[in-house]
């Protein structure tokens, strides 16, 4: 019998597929033709079915499905470490808003998305969900190093350097959807801010789009109990109740925090379908709360892992997210059966493929789908002994052991090294624009 011809044909001692569930496979193949994955495969077999053009042997590593980090704002890595310290609502008014006012232009998108996503590739990401301002720009970053995305281009009732007011928010966001309508790697999305930043009448002009277009809603929600409490006490309802009026909660929509969730918002979330975004780091530094992570999962909602900003996290390691994760929803729970490391890793690959209405496409290593795929080096004495891979993933600090990543099976990085992005002129970039913000005092 002839050896089928493929693209690439990567073989390793370990591989966490995420589906099945809570499984770990030894000395599997992955076979990849035309940027998907054709075959999962003992390493015996693979060498009888198929005659490879690339062979990666990778006997000392664990691969997983690329990781999907479902929330941040990429171009704020330039502001990383800028403000520390403060809670979400001084970070913002007085830190945050004043800076992006001065800085946020076309090139601080491009530079400090490429910045981000550099930053992501070598700790396992191959998919981010980012919400910011020059969208456009973030998105020819992610084309330029060949990573995948979802775009939420952002809406606030108030002007800023891309738009001057809602309706323009939305016209320029639906421009960039039309353009991005038939990319395979980049989708684009609404970014309503947060209910205290957007009025009714834009979010209901969201509602009706969003279903028409089918494209994904993410927004900021009940990130602080202050956040709740000031809606109840102007309005009478609580942040949530208000969306599912103006008819914005469906599973098109991702909610991100959800710090504060009582059973009835809960409930609401489990009926409607919507997703939650946990952001735990970003949480713990502003102190915005604990995303009761049980019980939203114990009601049937999704939940997904994202790292938000550099700026309130303060990096965008999404294993590193992973370990926080798994940590605070025992603590929250009183319950160290919580989110046990599989569960982890779910919340960081195939639940956020959900969320992001991809979960066809990726967040597992299954036949058919594409082909991103990150490995990590199991060869430094940190990692032994190893009794469980998984457990290794999400209870120790290994983003720095990333040694492999590809999307679409196009390699990212290759022994650690960047193949899609200049390290050193980057660099020289994000110093410049640092010494820039510096020496204005802002
Ligand atoms: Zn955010």
């Amino acid at each position: 019998m002839s050896r089928q011809i493929i693209d690439l044909l990567i073989t390793a001692r370990w591989t966490i597929p995420v589906i099945p569930e809570n499984t770990v496979l030894e000395d599997c193949a992955l076979a990849v033709n035309q940027g998907k994955i054709i075959g999962v495969v003992p390493q015996s077999e693979a060498e009888k079915r198929y005659q490879a053009k690339e062979q990666v042997v990778l006997d000392n590593h664990i691969l997983i499905p690329g990781l999907i980090n479902a929330h941040g704002h990429a171009a704020m890595s330039l502001f990383k470490g800028y403000a520390d310290d403060y809670p979400l609502q001084t970070w913002l008014e007085e830190h945050i808003w004043p800076a992006e006012g001065k800085w946020v232009s076309p090139e601080f998108v491009q530079d400090g998305s490429e910045l981000a996503i550099a930053e992501m590739i070598r700790s396992g990401t191959t998919c981010f969900a980012d919400m910011y301002f020059f969208p456009e720009e973030t998105a020819k970053a992610a084309l330029n190093t060949g990573m995948r995305c979802q775009l939420y281009f952002p809406i606030l009732d108030f002007p800023s350097a891309w738009a001057q007011d809602a309706n323009d928010y939305i016209n320029k966001g639906l421009a960039l959807h039309d353009n991005y309508r038939s990319n395979e790697s980049i989708t684009i999305g609404f970014g309503p801010h947060a209910p205290y930043t957007v009025s009714d009448e834009p979010l209901k002009r969201i509602a009706v789009l969003a279903e028409e277009l089918q494209a994904p809603i993410q927004i900021h929600l009940h990130e602080t109990t202050k956040e709740v409490n000031d809606a109840v006490a102007e309005s009478g309802l609580r942040p949530i109740d208000r969306l599912n009026q103006l008819g914005l909660l469906s599973p098109l929509t991702q909610c991100v925090h959800m710090t504060e969730a009582n059973n009835s918002d809960i409930e609401l979330l489990s009926t409607t379908g919507a997703h939650v975004i946990h952001c735990p780091e970003s949480n713990l530094k502003l102190a915005s709360g604990f995303c009761p992570v049980k019980k939203l999962q114990d009601a049937g909602v999704n939940v997904a892992l994202g790292t938000d900003g550099a700026a309130s996290n303060n990096d965008l390691d999404l294993l590193g997210e992973m370990r926080t994760a798994s940590l605070l929803a025992k603590g929250v729970s009183q319950d160290a059966s919580t989110l046990n490391a599989h569960q982890t890793l779910a919340l960081a690959t195939i639940n956020g493929a959900k969320a992001l209405g991809q979960e066809d496409k990726i967040g597992s290593l299954e036949i058919g789908k594409a082909a991103d795929i990150t490995a990590i080096s199991i060869d430094s004495l940190e990692a032994t002994p190893l009794f469980n891979p998984a457990s290794y993933l999400a209870y120790s600090q290994c983003s720095h052991q990333v040694s492999h990543v590809w999307t679409n099976g196009k390699i990212l990085l290759k022994d650690r090294q960047l193949q899609t992005i200049d390290e050193q002129a980057l660099r020289e970039k994000a110093q410049t624009w640092a010494k820039r913000i510096k020496a204005s005092g802002t």
